[in-house]
């Protein structure tokens, strides 16, 4: 694989452009482009001879939209190709203020959650800050959208993979992505879901970028949770929700549990009231999923009813908490559904 030029920052790009010996502007006009989703090959006002030093040494498009399968709630999810032929996905939310994109990170995952597709080959490889960028820049070019007028407005970092186990490429692409001159989405409109890395929690709360904290919880005791999240044997939850104070403390963003509802594990009246138990009077919000079944992974999922009435028991005992909208469940809305059943050679 050839190296990727969006992972360049602007100042690395001007950087590039001069040790080529070319004028600095040019990296003005290479960036305009990249930050428009454009493969450098259709860059019109670079030179010929620039261009063909570049694509000797750069991928021309390193992510590129293979196959877009859309709900009937409007959703759209993405299957993209990376250079070297590996598949991730995507999910684009349509809501009235603007579009939600959720990007991968990796292709596969190591944490291996009992209810998660994403885990179900392991992690093949890490995905760089360029890759990761790229997934927005083409997609928000797709609706039509610019630096200047974004198509996507917010993005969470909920795909495939651990946004925390490929730390150095997830901060680059934070810092790329939110730099003033580029597609520029601001760190409150970009959300980071991590399984509960600790260590890479009070790391990411130094960097000097507020994106929004959510946690995967899935359940309140730690022997409970040991059982659908192996890294839960790693890190206790107590652990877990000191990082998050620090992180409140740091960033002043509230922090956010994510707990997908599964039946028989997480999901009885005696885990909502550990639940408030454990979170009461914390800057936090509780997000409740139902939980997507993967057929591999031999879970099932509650009632819309008996969610709702979980969620009553959380608000009842003062926590703050949603039941998120079940959506794209028509075309494999959760993490991995799509790649894997992709790779299993079906479509969905
Ligand atoms: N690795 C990160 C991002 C994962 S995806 C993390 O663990 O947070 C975002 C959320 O979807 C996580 O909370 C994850 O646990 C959850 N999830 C994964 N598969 C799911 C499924 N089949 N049904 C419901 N939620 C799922």
């Amino acid at each position: 694989m050839k190296e990727i030029l969006q992972d360049y920052s602007f100042a690395e790009l001007q950087a590039l452009v001069l040790e080529s010996g070319e004028q600095k502007y040019r990296a003005g006009q290479l960036y305009r482009g990249l930050m428009r989703g454009k493969r450098i090959s259709d860059i019109t006002d670079i030179s010929k001879a620039f261009k063909e030093k570049l694509l000797a040494r750069f991928e021309d498009e390193p992510v590129r939209i293979r196959e877009v399968f859309t709900s009937s709630d409007g959703t759209e999810k993405y299957l993209f190709e990376l250079s070297d032929g590996n598949i991730i996905e995507g999910v684009l939310m349509s809501y009235k203020y603007g579009r939600t994109q959720c990007v991968s990170t990796q292709v596969g995952c190591r944490m291996n959650c009992a209810f998660c597709a994403s885990g179900l080959n392991g992690l093949i490889r890490n995905l760089t800050a360029g890759e990761i960028l790229s997934q927005i820049l083409i997609v928000n070019a797709k609706f039509g959208g610019t630096p200047e007028k974004r198509a996507v407005t917010n993005v969470v970092l909920m795909g495939s993979g651990e946004p925390l186990d490929n730390y150095d490429n997830t901060v680059k692409f934070l810092r790329n992505v939110t730099a003033e001159g580029g597609i520029c989405i601001s760190a409150r409109n970009i959300s980071l879901s991590t399984c509960g890395l600790v260590p890479k929690m009070y790391a990411l709360a130094e960097e000097g970028i507020p994106v929004n904290l959510t946690v995967s919880l899935h359940s309140p005791s730690d022997e409970e949770r040991q059982k659908i999240m192996p890294v839960a044997k790693a890190y206790t939850i107590a652990e877990i929700l000191k990082a998050c104070e620090n992180y409140f403390e740091k960033t002043g963003r509230r922090y956010i549990f994510e707990y997908s509802l599964i039946a028989g594990e997480n999901s009885d009246a005696k885990h909502a009231q550990m639940l408030i138990d454990l979170l009461r009077g914390k800057p936090c919000h509780v997000n409740l999923i139902r939980l997507n079944e993967v057929k591999e992974r031999h879970l099932s999922g509650i009632s819309e009813k008996e969610a709702y009435r979980f969620l009553g028991l959380l608000e009842k005992g003062g926590l703050s908490a949603t039941l998120r909208r079940q959506i794209g469940a028509d075309i494999g809305g959760a993490c991995g559904q799509l790649r894997a059943g992709y790779l299993d050679g079906k479509t969905i």
